[in-house]
């Protein structure tokens, strides 16, 4: 059944109620503290903190590594289930350091949204940039939190212009703040007239909202000091000129963003956006997919893997992969097939990642998160289906940036070696060739961190100390094209020729100019920077 405004499919209620999305923001502009936040008023968390003591992906690299440490935990942060009122909200977490940015790019195509977090002082930074342009790609609808407004901010008009300017996009203000800094006492709330009062007393309490009847309620002026009154009077006159009203539709299409003012430390702010995702959405989306899309409100399961994460417990080896349910009802015990090797699933012990804990999933709906053990049969972009064969598209692979040969400190274990780095390539943390020619196996990544990262879990889950050298080689590409003209090619080429996890053939080369040059010598054939996830 179609609506007849929007014409998109209405969802059964217990589909409709959800809402999917990520949080972007630049490392320190708020992202954890707002995570906490959520959670605390979803009622997963008795109190903020918990998150932080957990050790969620932090910005430094210590905190990284105790964050590996402590896995088993973390992971449960990686996607959150809470009810917050009618709504179930699926956080799905985003690693904050841009050396992660592969593993965050492939998140957002798990979500129907996603909230992006700037620091009022700091604007619109570089890796709010970058990730927006990625929401951008699959018109996500993006809802805005400036942060930090209890601090030193820039001035408000200046900060949604630029917002409007470099990330093209239409921007409403749902609400505006009042006073500046340590002036700061709260905001005026443009969806429903409403005066929010921060109180700094206590960090985790809801702010005091008061009712008023528009503007020149004479009541305002008992919570509001003059001078900020006139000021807030005057902004908001200019405000309702000049700039959008707020529109669902927009916001869906990915065409405007609504913004909200706040601190979240300080717990303001933060539940005015929760019910701005719970009352303009999305709810879960049509998922692209091959030869067809796949809507929410179908009958049968579909679902896609865009995360796993290896070794999360050390004794077990196991896996788990992290299934978007992309339509229908799923319960335990059902039998999906695995579209890529047409073999029957049963899921036995889907897990369902509430706050605090790992829980069995008994049932999930379209758009929920399950997180499926299994020993190395799921990967990145797989489908799972009833039986259909389906296969989700546009979850990318990027081009491996920096390349590193590894080697082992034990040269006896260079087995162990390749068996731990054909796992981590499984899992999509790094891309490993194995040279035609020679020993080792050169890693290619997208940040250099990702080396240090690589080498501690190689350590920690192994058993095994590796070092990272310097490659002879800068890029790699996939060699495409008939498999007879890609064998001899390769046979001509073996000083440069590798071979990825899959067993794909792949070109190492320094030189731009030997790329240009084979593109123009074997026209059979293409050389490509990404390979497509299957
Ligand atoms: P992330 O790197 O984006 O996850 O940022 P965090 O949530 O870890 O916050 C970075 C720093 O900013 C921490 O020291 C927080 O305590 C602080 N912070 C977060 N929200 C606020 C806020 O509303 N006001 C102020 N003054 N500081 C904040």
């Amino acid at each position: 059944m179609l609506d007849r405004v929007s014409n998109t499919p209405v969802l059964p209620p217990e589909i409709a109620r959800r809402r999917t999305f990520a949080i972007i923001s630049h490392p320190d502009a708020g992202k954890t503290t707002l995570t906490e936040k959520f959670l605390l008023f979803g009622g997963a968390i008795q109190m903020a903190g918990q998150v932080r003591a957990k050790g969620e992906a932090r910005r430094t690299r210590s905190d990284f590594m105790q964050m590996e440490k402590d896995r088993g935990i973390s992971v449960s942060a990686s996607a959150m289930s809470f009810d917050y009122g009618k709504n179930r909200f699926n956080l799905v977490d985003t690693p904050g350091h841009s050396d992660f940015s592969e593993d965050t790019y492939r998140t957002l195509t798990a979500v129907d949204a996603a909230v992006m977090v700037i620091d009022g002082a700091k604007g619109v930074e570089s890796q709010t940039q970058k990730l927006f342009e990625v929401c951008r790609m699959r018109d996500l609808p993006i809802l805005t939190f400036c942060n930090k407004m209890d601090r030193e901010s820039r001035d408000v008009f200046e900060i949604i212009d630029e917002i409007q300017e470099n990330l093209a996009i239409d921007v409403t203000p749902a609400s505006w703040p009042i006073g500046i800094g340590r002036d700061f006492i709260g905001c005026y709330d443009l969806l429903q007239d409403r005066l929010e009062i921060m109180d700094r007393a206590d960090r985790n309490k809801v702010a005091e909202s008061v009712k008023i009847n528009g503007l020149d309620d004479p009541k305002l002026a008992d919570h509001v000091p003059a001078e900020l009154l006139e000021k807030l009077r005057e902004e908001i006159e200019l405000v309702r000129e000049l700039m959008p009203a707020m529109d669902q539709q927009a916001l869906l299409d990915g065409t405007l963003t609504p913004i909200w003012f706040g601190s979240a430390i300080n717990s303001f702010g933060v539940k005015e956006l929760m019910d701005g995702i719970s009352n303009f959405g999305p709810e879960p989306q049509v998922q692209s997919a091959e030869p067809r899309k796949v809507s929410p409100d179908e009958k049968t399961v579909a679902g896609f893997v865009f995360k796993v994460q290896a070794n999360m417990d050390p004794k077990h080896r196991d896996r788990v992969a992290f299934v978007r349910l992309a339509s229908g009802h799923f319960k335990r015990g059902m039998k999906l097939t695995h579209v890529r090797t047409k073999k029957v699933m049963t899921i036995a012990n889907p897990v369902l990642f509430l706050a605090s804990d790992r829980e069995l999933a008994e049932e999930a709906w379209a758009g929920d998160i399950i997180g499926i053990p299994n020993h190395g049969q799921l990967r990145i972009g797989d489908t799972l289906t009833e039986g259909e064969a389906i296969r989700v598209t546009g979850i990318p692979s990027f081009a491996p940036e920096l390349l590193q040969v590894v080697r082992a400190g034990d040269p006896m274990k260079s087995k162990h070696l390749e068996k731990a780095l054909m796992q981590f390539a499984e899992e999509g943390a790094a891309k490993v060739f194995k040279p035609s020619i020679g020993s080792g196996f050169i890693v290619g990544v997208v940040g250099a961190l990702q080396f240090e990262v690589l080498a501690s879990r190689i350590e920690l889950e192994y058993g095994l100390p590796v070092r990272f050298e310097p490659s002879q080689f800068t890029s790699a590409r996939w060699v495409h094209g008939p498999k007879a003209a890609v064998e001899t090619f390769a046979n001509a080429n073996k000083a440069h020729i590798a071979h990825d996890h899959d067993g794909d053939i792949v070109y190492l080369t320094r030189l731009q100019w030997d790329i240009d040059r084979i593109e123009r010598d074997h026209t059979d054939l293409t050389l490509s920077a990404t390979k497509e996830m299957m």
